[in-house]
């Protein structure tokens, strides 16, 4: 390091390394500081699916999202030219019923199409033969890593620096990285889950915790082409403590993605892989068949509302915020980083209340 960032971001997640490559392509001197590796949290052990968030406050930033990913096949990431489809599973045919009612009314764009039972197992003849369905036009699947490792890669095409194995705290004026001040222009907090505590270390201000998702990796004989998600996902994210597993299954490049639980606590992932794999089988009964390949955990970054927090830390000059995606950060996650990429060039974009930090109360 020769002279001081001009702007110093604290995690290498798809977050921050969207950032990393959007302020540097812009001219400001940049360093990326992460404590382990580039997407080493949720950012590499997610589901891989990029879809519509449903919900009209986040949905530009998915639009944005598909765009950036557009831009990304000079880097190894290349985003499927067309949505693969989600289809939507119940065991139980009111619950599906309530779910399409609410796309219908507030997606038209997501085409949904009630499917009965038998329909989805004609279209995808890897489910159970008598589930009922919706299939909605979105969801493209991707490798969990490949876009955080696109924009890393990226940034560094554009001369940020990144600092890999280094633990980062804010300091006056800057950093504290291992005991070393490092002087920054500005800073961005991107730390996934950690971000409330690098923010606020008193524990007071909280608006950002961890929920825990497992996922196991399978591969099946014959894939599916549709990603695959249980209703419910909106109650099982609302639930504050252990909540039930809830079964996605999603395919990129032969490998699937069978997940995930919703926990508030690290949980024991060796443990609970038999049990996602028990619970994805009566989806897709290939799945009794098929041995474990590998099993991952991560921590969502939530926000108490469910929606991210995008703009200037409360009780901090110079500090900024992008982070609380939670289910939703390969999805949204590069949209938000250019939002706060252009409010710390000064560009001051026209920035949506319903993002801003300060929202959940300022710090003493
Ligand atoms: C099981 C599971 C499945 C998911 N599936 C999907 C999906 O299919 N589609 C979708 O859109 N989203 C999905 N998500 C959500 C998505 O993965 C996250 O919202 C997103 O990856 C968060 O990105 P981030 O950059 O904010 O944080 P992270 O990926 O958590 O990155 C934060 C980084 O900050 C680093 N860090 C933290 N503290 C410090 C410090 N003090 N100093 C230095 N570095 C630090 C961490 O090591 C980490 O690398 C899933 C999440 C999980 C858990």
């Amino acid at each position: 390091m020769t002279s001081p960032p001009d702007v110093a971001i604290i995690g290498a997640g798809i977050v921050g390394c969207a950032l990393a490559s959007f302020l540097a392509e812009a001219g400001a001197s940049v360093l990326l500081v992460e404590r382990d590796a580039v997407a080493a949290g949720a950012s590499g052990r997610n589901s891989g699916i990029v879809q519509h968030p449903m919900d009209p406050v986040l949905l530009s930033l998915f639009t944005e999202t598909v765009a950036h990913y557009r831009d990304l096949a000079a880097h190894g990431f290349e985003l499927p030219a067309e949505p693969q489809g989600l289809l939507l599973v119940a065991e139980e045919e009111q619950a599906l019923a309530r779910e399409l009612a609410t796309i219908r009314s507030g997606y038209p764009e997501l085409a949904a199409e009630p499917l009965a039972p038998g329909e989805p197992a004609r279209l995808e003849p890897a489910l159970a033969p008598d589930l009922p369905g919706v299939r909605l036009h979105t969801g493209y699947a991707v490798p969990p890593a490949g876009a955080t490792a696109a924009f890393a890669a990226r940034a560094l095409a554009a001369g940020a620096r990144l600092r890999i194995g280094a633990t980062a705290a804010l300091a006056p004026g800057g950093l504290a990285v291992g005991g070393e001040h490092v002087p920054a222009g500005a800073v961005v907090v991107a730390a996934g889950p950690w971000t409330s505590e690098l923010i606020d270390p008193t524990g007071r201000w909280r608006p950002i915790a961890p929920r825990w998702g497992v996922n196991v990796e399978v591969r099946l004989a014959e894939p599916p082409r549709h990603a695959f998600e249980e209703v419910g996902i909106d109650e099982v994210v609302a639930q504050a403590g252990d909540a039930p597993p809830l079964f996605s299954l999603v395919t990129a490049g032969g490998a699937s993605s069978l997940g995930s639980t919703f926990l508030p606590a690290q949980p024991d992932a060796a443990a609970l892989a038999p049990v996602l794999h028990a619970h994805g089988a009566r989806f897709v009964p290939a799945l009794a068949d098929t041995p474990i390949a590998s099993v991952r955990a991560c921590a969502r970054p939530l926000s108490s509302d469910g929606r991210p927090l995008l703009g200037r830390a409360p009780g901090h000059d110079g500090v900024y915020v992008a982070s609380g995606h939670g289910p939703w950060g390969i999805s949204l996650g590069p949209a938000s980083a250019r939002v706060v990429a252009d409010l710390v060039l000064g560009r001051e974009p026209a920035l949506s209340r319903a993002f801003d930090p300060a929202r959940f109360g300022s710090i003493a």
